[in-house]
């Protein structure tokens, strides 16, 4: 099956954790946002163990759409109508952890080439009721750029073959699987990693796995989607839902960035190798994405085919498909909470964690070592 991880190369891995450990930190979940407290710890220069139930990644932060776009979930306009002017010190925090992560990764993996807003999908509109929905998402743009602009944040209008919309400069693409294991090769010289550990139980100074128990003054919690069954107090705090993506053989160049239309809840994104690595559709099948379990279903991946297709331009042929669970909050804004004495849990980006997770995770360590309370912008 075609996903990101064909770019891998020969993983190495690292091995489970071999019995009872001690360090001055722990970190459960070696996603993009454990990976990234881990940096804060070892940084500060406290001992690391990290732990991981599977490989590096192996979650939704090497299985998702590769879209490194500044802020969060919610377009900036409507999160500022939500949360206040510290929706705007999120989107700057989001920037500058995107400078960061090229200055560790470079151009190959961090590919600073914008990304795209479309007001719906590209091609004709197929019925009344979708030509009116995009004239109503241009408008939203507009709003969205007005938004930008009064903040100083770089944002174009788009028009072009794909249709029209929002060109926004700063953003980037990444391969996911590739960003989160450099990173890790990185890190494993600063800090412990196992893969292949399930943890079982997590509480102050202390953390469970199936390998053996990691005594710790500070934990942090970074499962995202596995939250509410790791940490059941932050159930209703938290929803696990399912996202789902496809890869294709290659088509002609077609997206110049990352790309995502219809209210944003389908994107593609078009590496040099000109695969098409496309998502989306959870809106249209709600209740049953509401899951843990992350097996592609027909009814979704029959509608990102259709995604595919219009974004192509034409026919495609699909050679992978697949699924990962992500948390969401009820109010969009991530976690960032003590759960216990030295014990603080993140997670909950609502779909947008590839930036977000790492400012959470910064904010956590900040919490748990120096008693540092959360931004706004986050849930305590
Ligand atoms: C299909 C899809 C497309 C997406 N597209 C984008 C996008 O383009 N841009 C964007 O910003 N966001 C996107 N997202 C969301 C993004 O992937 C997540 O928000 C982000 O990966 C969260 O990172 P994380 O490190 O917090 O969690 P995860 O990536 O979920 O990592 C958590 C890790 O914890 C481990 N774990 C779980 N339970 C345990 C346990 N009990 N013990 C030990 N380890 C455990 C898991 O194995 C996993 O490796 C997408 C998500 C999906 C699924």
């Amino acid at each position: 099956m075609s996903s990101w991880d064909d770019e891998l190369g020969n993983w190495p891995g690292f091995p489970p954790l071999a019995g009872d450990a001690a360090a001055d930190a722990c970190v459960v979940g070696l996603g993009a946002s454990g990976l990234a407290a881990i940096e804060a710890l070892a940084g500060r220069g406290l001992s690391v163990i990290g732990v991981d139930a599977g490989r590096v990644a192996a979650g939704a932060a090497g299985r998702n759409g590769g879209f490194l776009i500044a802020g969060a979930e919610p377009p900036l306009h409507e999160a500022v109508a939500r949360w206040g002017p510290c929706a705007v010190d999120l989107y700057r925090e989001t920037l500058a952890e995107l400078d960061h992560l090229s200055d560790l990764l470079g151009p190959d993996v961090v590919r600073r080439v914008g990304s795209i807003r479309l007001a719906g999908l590209p091609g004709p509109p197929a019925s009344d009721t979708e030509a009116a929905d995009r004239e109503a998402e241009l408008a939203d743009c507009a709003a969205q750029a007005i938004v930008l602009r009064k903040h100083g944040i770089a944002v174009e209008d788009y028009a072009g073959p794909l249709g029209r919309g929002l060109y926004l400069p700063d953003d980037a693409a990444t391969n996911p699987a590739v960003r989160a294991t450099r990173l890790a090769r990185l890190l494993a010289r600063v800090a412990e990693l196992h893969e292949h550990t399930p943890v079982t139980d997590v509480r102050a100074g202390r953390v469970t796995t199936r390998h053996g128990v990691v005594s710790a003054p500070t934990v942090v919690v970074a499962v995202d989607g596995r939250l509410d069954v790791l940490l059941p107090a932050l159930r209703g705090r938290v929803r696990t839902a399912r996202l789902q993506m496809l890869a294709t053989d290659p088509v002609p160049a077609r997206l110049p960035c990352p790309v995502y239309g219809r209210w944003g809840y389908d994107y593609g994104q078009q590496p040099a190798d000109g695969r098409l690595f496309v998502g989306g559709g959870r809106d249209l099948f709600i209740e049953d994405e509401w899951t843990h379990d992350a097996t592609p279903t027909a009814q979704v991946q029959d509608h990102i085919e259709t995604v595919a297709g219009r974004l192509a331009g034409g026919p495609v042929r699909v050679t992978g498909r697949w699924a990962a669970p992500v948390g969401f909050t009820p109010d969009a804004r991530p976690l960032c909470t003590l759960v216990d004495s030295g014990v603080v849990a993140i997670g909950g980006y609502s779909g947008t964690g590839n930036l977000v997770g790492p400012v959470a995770a910064r904010a956590a360590v900040a919490q748990a070592v120096e008693g540092v309370a959360p931004a706004p912008y986050l849930s305590a």
